[in-house]
């Protein structure tokens, strides 16, 4: 930080220099100076929302900017993503900065001049179409970090990898796999060292830059059972297998793997059934039920864990009202755990005090909810930042959560994300930290 300060201070006093500056004054600088631009851009993309796997106009947008900045462009990545690369002019080694671009099927409700008015059809649906997670906030950001990071080009010590990637969201149906998970195996992530992504969040105030080392979001996957038993009059349940007094059993089964068989000292974990579907009249046992939930974790192993015994005990309580049953893992949202690499979140520790100074929290309470940066994560270490956007002492009414249709953003917050992103990229490939 100190080092930060006096070269910033040193810059205003002299704003024209003969000599280069460090390049952290640069950024300081430069992040000041495309804030406005920023804004315009997060505008233009929450104006023109798309859903997940639709963003063509998005990424149009991105690598029309990239190209621009006289950065290589590869368009089409995983559908509609765009992977910019900008080569520094001096050797080093490459880190990645990503950014989603999808919208959500919410119908904005927020009195803004740049709302969105936006429809498409999702599922058959006509629904209203709107950045209600904030990602149009993620694309302006990393819009301006690019254009921060090439005017200091030929000083950077390595590549930077700008992953623009669609699809955070989900894939629609039957568009599996999609996502950072499709970035990863159309080799978006060739020869990168290091990965930084940030979200927005109402949970935290303008300033605040807040992580963790470890599981950060849950492992997010999908549960798909289906009871088989044999259809029979209900005044004679002995003449068939009930496959909805069987669902009972397993429901209840079900919860004794969170209560009784995981180390939850080692991670939480959540076993949730959402629907239960079976029967069509009081005196009839129907031939079969079908029940989806939905399965969290913090850990790999636990999740792995959790799967194992998630089998064993649907179809060992079936086997036991001789019945059966199938159980799906997977789906739309089988997210891996988005977990931050203890040394790399060690190592960029003090970056992070320098940009955020006393808005940074190293301590940041897990989520369940999912992330899909975690494939990136996975692939290279790892570092996901949450950037908080409620104005200083607004109540949580007047900031509602991501997802809802009154989602907002101060965007005051936006220029700590492009410095943090920034300043993460250039003392990643400096070897510092
Ligand atoms: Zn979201
Ligand atoms: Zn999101």
């Amino acid at each position: 930080m100190r080092r930060l300060v006096l070269f910033a201070a040193f810059a205003v006093a002299l704003p024209v220099l003969a000599q280069p500056v460090a390049l952290d004054a640069r950024i300081e600088r430069a992040v000041a100076e495309v804030a406005p631009r920023v804004v315009e851009y997060r505008r233009h993309v929450h104006q023109n929302p798309e859903l997940s796997n639709r963003e063509t106009e998005t990424a149009a947008f991105v690598a029309r900017h990239l190209r621009g900045l006289g950065i290589d462009v590869r368009t089409g990545v995983a559908r509609t993503g765009v992977v910019g690369t900008l080569r520094g002019g001096r050797p080093g080694p490459t880190v990645a900065l990503r950014a989603d671009m999808d919208a959500l099927p919410v119908t904005e409700q927020v009195d803004l001049p740049f709302a969105s008015t936006a429809r498409a059809v999702y599922n058959g649906l006509d629904v209203g179409v709107m950045h209600a997670c904030g990602h149009d906030a993620h694309v302006g950001i990393l819009m301006g970090v690019a254009e921060v990071l090439a005017a200091m080009r030929d000083d950077l010590p390595g590549t930077v990898v700008f992953l623009f990637q669609p699809a955070e969201e989900g894939a629609p149906a039957g568009e599996a796999p999609a996502g950072a998970e499709q970035m990863v195996a159309e080799d978006a992530l060739a020869g990168v060292d290091g990965v930084f992504g940030l979200h927005v969040t109402s949970q935290y105030e303008v300033g605040e830059l807040v992580t963790r080392p470890g599981g950060m979001m849950a492992s997010a996957d999908d549960l798909r059972i289906v009871v088989h038993g044999k259809q029979t009059h209900g005044a004679m349940p002995w003449g068939g297998v009930d496959p909805i007094s069987t669902s009972a059993l397993i429901v209840t089964g079900l919860q004794t793997i969170v209560s009784r068989q995981v180390d939850l000292t080692q991670s939480p974990a959540v076993v949730t059934i959402g629907r239960i579907d079976g029967g069509v009249r009081s005196n009839i046992v129907p031939d079969s039920v079908l029940m989806v939930g939905t399965i969290r974790s913090l850990d790999a192993d636990v999740r792995a864990e959790l799967h194992a015994r998630i089998r064993r005990t649907v179809t060992s309580i079936a086997e036991s009202q001789g019945a059966t049953a199938e159980v799906a893992i997977a789906g739309e949202y089988g997210y891996p755990v988005t977990s931050n690499d203890p040394t790399l979140l060690d190592r960029m520790a003090p970056t992070l005090r320098a940009v955020a100074g006393d808005g940074l929290d190293l301590d940041a309470t897990p989520v369940l909810g999912a992330e899909d940066f975690s494939y990136f994560a996975n692939e290279v270490p790892g570092l996901f930042l949450w950037l908080g956007i409620r104005t200083p002492g607004a109540s949580d009414q007047a900031f509602p959560a991501n997802h809802s249709p009154l989602f907002r953003i101060d965007e005051d917050a936006l220029p700590l994300g492009v410095r943090a992103l920034t300043q993460l990229a250039v003392d990643f490939l400096e070897g510092e930290g």
